[in-house]
């Protein structure tokens, strides 16, 4: 009996990711994640799925991320009823992820069908609704780490700790073939080991079939103590600056290493003069999830038996009012806000406020994809527009790159060299160029079987 799987999405590529594993007369789907990078990738996420939905006799899901999850909601549209396999936190998250994404393509209909009206072309119609994105959140079934669970027959799934964001797993999936055992291992995307909050990712020692991720194949990640200095030199530059901080950030992820960075170092950095607002009703939601879940990892990021941040002068600021009041604040304040690339959000009314004041600091944290206002202001902008006015960029941008949340080349090294059986690696969730330096060093150096995963390819397990 066959033990398969083909790749669906993120081959040679990052977003997208969907896989087709068949055990037997089973047929399970492992990630289910939204193709992103501009209209037209975006585009094909309405193209018909590639594996008929009666036939799906489970989905697992390795984590949070809209690249992981996002076609989910679809899967259920399209009458998809049968169990989606994650971990407890993950299904958490997915609770304020997937509806949010719902929301997102309804407006992106709604813009699209303004144009085509005028026009007088047919409509279209959202990829899913935040109700329909809602409504599959009742398929859901969230498993802890370590806890093998049978999800076909003879195919048993667990998850382990990838170490990435809160809910993050690595995905081993064990198939007995009428007593010959095959066991598939997807890292999912594995977390790095110098950041601050989550754990390191968990090593396995055995696998029949590997795939792994590639996103930073390319890259060495600084030293973090590097990246602690330049942050610390933020603060102390604009504490004498006496204006504001903003930081755009990710709801996920990076909000709560930010805030876990300024507990630990709040005296170093000499914090206590500032205000500091989490402005995103999302993220607060989001970091509740890591309160819930903080025996996930290893950090105290919470005071004892409290949902509060271990930070003091910090403030969630979920109301529109709330949020309004920080406009007044001409000093002294920091705040993290969304969308983590400034396309959205309110992060928009802080910069209108605060981005054409010398005094004032812009701090990026994250990745700013082409073609995004943060990617703008990364670039240099002299202007940006926002709300219909031209605002003059005087304030100072600084950019720290070093808070990743995946695994450096040596990171990915490291947890394949775990296997003590040197099993085939396929390469998923990478570009190109990240993905050959990372192909010859596994070959070179470990004599790993290493292929770069293809679109469409099968593989025997
Ligand atoms: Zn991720
Ligand atoms: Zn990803």
């Amino acid at each position: 009996m066959a033990f398969e799987l083909t790749f669906h999405g993120a081959a040679e590529q990052v977003t997208g990711s969907l896989y087709v594993l068949r055990a037997g007369a089973s047929t399970v789907v492992v990630e289910c994640g939204l193709i992103q990078g501009g209209r037209e990738a975006e585009a094909r996420n309405a193209d018909p799925l590639p594996v008929a939905v009666d036939s799906i006799d489970a989905v697992v899901l390795s984590h949070a991320h809209i690249d992981h999850t996002g076609r989910l909601p679809l899967l259920f549209k399209q009458g998809y009823d049968g169990p989606v396999y994650v971990q407890r936190a993950t299904r958490a998250l997915c609770e304020i992820m997937l509806p949010d994404s719902g929301y997102l393509n309804e407006k992106d209909a709604e813009w699209e069908n303004r144009k085509r009206e005028a026009k007088g072309q047919p409509l279209v119609e959202p990829l899913y609704t935040r109700e329909e994105a809602e409504q599959s959140l009742a398929l859901f079934e969230g498993l802890g780490y370590g806890e093998p669970t049978t999800i076909a027959p003879g195919l048993t799934l667990t998850f382990h700790d990838a170490g990435h964001i809160l809910g993050s797993a690595i995905v081993e999936l064990r198939y007995d073939d009428e007593g010959r055992e095959r066991t598939l291992v997807f890292s999912g995307d594995l977390g790095y080991h110098e950041s601050p909050v989550m754990n390191d990712p968990a090593t396995l020692q055995h696998a029949d079939a590997v795939l792994m991720e590639s996103t930073y194949g390319d890259r060495q990640h600084r030293p973090y103590a590097e990246t602690l200095e330049e942050l610390g030199d933020v603060f102390e530059t604009a504490r004498a600056a006496q204006g504001n901080i903003m930081i755009p950030a990710f709801t996920v992820g990076r909000t709560q290493d930010l805030l876990y960075l300024m507990a630990k170092h709040h005296d170093e950095w000499r914090l206590d003069k500032w205000h500091i607002f989490l402005d995103s009703p999302m993220g607060i939601e989001a970091t509740d999830a890591y309160a819930r879940f903080r025996h996930l990892y290893g950090v105290q990021l919470f005071e004892t038996d409290s949902r509060q941040p271990d930070l003091p002068n910090f403030h969630a600021t979920r109301t529109t009012e709330e949020s309004m009041t920080i406009n007044e604040i001409r000093s002294g304040a920091i705040i993290i806000a969304g969308s983590g690339m400034c396309s959205g959000g309110r992060i928009h009314h802080h910069l209108r406020n605060n981005i054409w004041r010398p005094e004032c600091h812009l701090v990026i944290v994250g990745y700013q994809a082409q073609g995004t206002l943060g990617r703008r202001l990364v670039d240099g902008a002299d202007e940006i527009r926002l709300f219909g006015d031209t605002y003059k960029v005087r304030a100072r941008i600084h950019t720290i790159g070093g808070l990743s949340a995946h695994a450096d080349q040596q990171g990915l090294i490291d947890w394949y060299a775990a296997f003590d059986n040197r099993p085939p690696v396929y390469l998923v969730h990478g570009e190109a160029r990240a993905q050959v330096p990372l192909l010859e060093r596994l070959r070179s150096e470990l004599s790993a079987p290493a292929s770069i995963a293809r679109y469409g390819q099968t593989i025997a397990i």
